[in-house]
């Protein structure tokens, strides 16, 4: 018995040795700890490290990125799991964030802040992501030959009338992916292999290059119309470079289909990840995105639309006035990707 209670004070001892030191090293830490908010993002724009530094000022909270692609980044939060640093996954897709969500990666967030203050189209309406800004995929067309009397919508570019005219980059593009899943979401999937081998069919060439690659074909007199990204006309015509102000500036901007279902939008957007180790500070970051003045920043100096309202837009979309949007539910861009990319491969776009 008495051999137990020594057994006994000794363990208790080294307890408290051993909690005492803890304690120690949780003070210690307290002391030294920076508060920061860790990103993982598929944003490849400048203005986003301005605005971060901007957060960092007034509020203490370092932002850490580590960028990638969005599915190099969703496979790194899955094989991390619960020990992953990140807080936040950002990208330029909702398909994206929705395929995170779909796979357990994002946890809901309720916050009567970014409720209010993002419209519902934007957003999961249980808080797993949030869109942050929206972009349009438009139809750009050379203005010297084409009379925007007859500037096609998304379904005419597969009229005769576009056969070897039509610049468009890979199917491998998420922009692209998301457009198709729009379709198959509203049309059906036979309407829109029949659309994506319409466009295929009247292809200028094989696809190559970017956007912006597409706007200096057409400039190039390889074709006469594009589906790009309306930021990236916007950028071109207020570049520094020239050469790429006057391929901006040669572009007629159409927003497709406004006779009808509107004009195919997408988000960039963010998710709380499930293991969100300083979930507090990336709910924080996310307020402070969608308040109005770091919106007309964040959004404008990129040229996308702010998802908030009431938010001052850049000169450029203000000349190019309000426009009826493509109100899909966001979700179903990711819902209907893998079916998009199926659908391409069918159609033989490259
Ligand atoms: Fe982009």
């Amino acid at each position: 018995m008495l051999k137990f209670s020594k057994l006994f004070l000794i363990i208790s001892l080294f307890s408290f040795i051993a909690c005492n030191n803890h304690s120690k090293d949780e003070g210690n830490t307290e002391k030294v700890e920076q508060k920061e908010v860790n990103l993982y993002s598929d944003r490849h724009y400048e203005v986003d490290n301005e605005i971060f530094e901007e957060f960092t000022k007034e509020t203490g909270i370092k932002v850490n990125i580590i960028r990638a692609k969005a599915d190099e980044l969703i496979n790194r939060l899955e094989q991390e799991g619960a020990n992953s640093p990140a807080d936040l996954l950002i990208t330029v897709d909702a398909g994206r964030l929705y395929r995170a969500q779909e796979k357990g990666l994002l946890q809901a967030i309720n916050s009567e802040k970014l409720n209010n203050s993002i419209p519902n189209q934007f957003r999961n309406p249980e808080g797993y992501w949030f869109g942050l800004t929206y972009r349009a995929r438009i139809i750009v067309y050379n203005s010297q030959k084409v009379d925007p009397a007859t500037a096609p919508t998304y379904e005419s570019l597969t009229n005769p009338e576009w056969q070897g005219k039509v610049l468009v980059r890979s199917s491998e593009n998420i922009y692209n992916q998301s457009l198709l899943a729009s379709m198959i979401a509203t049309q059906g999937a036979d309407k829109a292999k029949e659309w994506a081998t319409g466009v295929v069919r009247n292809m200028a060439r094989n696809p190559k290059g970017n956007d912006r690659d597409q706007m200096k074909s057409i400039m190039a007199g390889v074709g006469d119309v594009a589906l790009v990204n309306s930021y990236y006309v916007a950028n071109m015509i207020n570049s520094d470079d020239s050469a790429q102000q006057a391929v901006g500036k040669a572009m007629g901007v159409i927003f497709p289909n406004q006779d009808d279902r509107g004009t195919h939008v997408n988000i960039s957007g963010a998710g709380v990840t499930k293991s969100s180790p300083n979930k507090d500070h990336a709910v924080q970051l996310l307020e402070y995105l969608t308040s109005k003045d770091v919106q007309e920043k964040f959004a404008g100096a990129n040229y996308e639309y702010p998802v908030v309202a009431g938010v001052k837009k850049s000169i450029i979309l203000e000349s190019w006035g309000e426009f009826k949007i493509d109100t899909v539910n966001m979700a179903l861009l990711g819902k209907y990707n893998r079916d998009a990319i199926m659908t391409f491969n069918e159609a033989g776009w490259q």
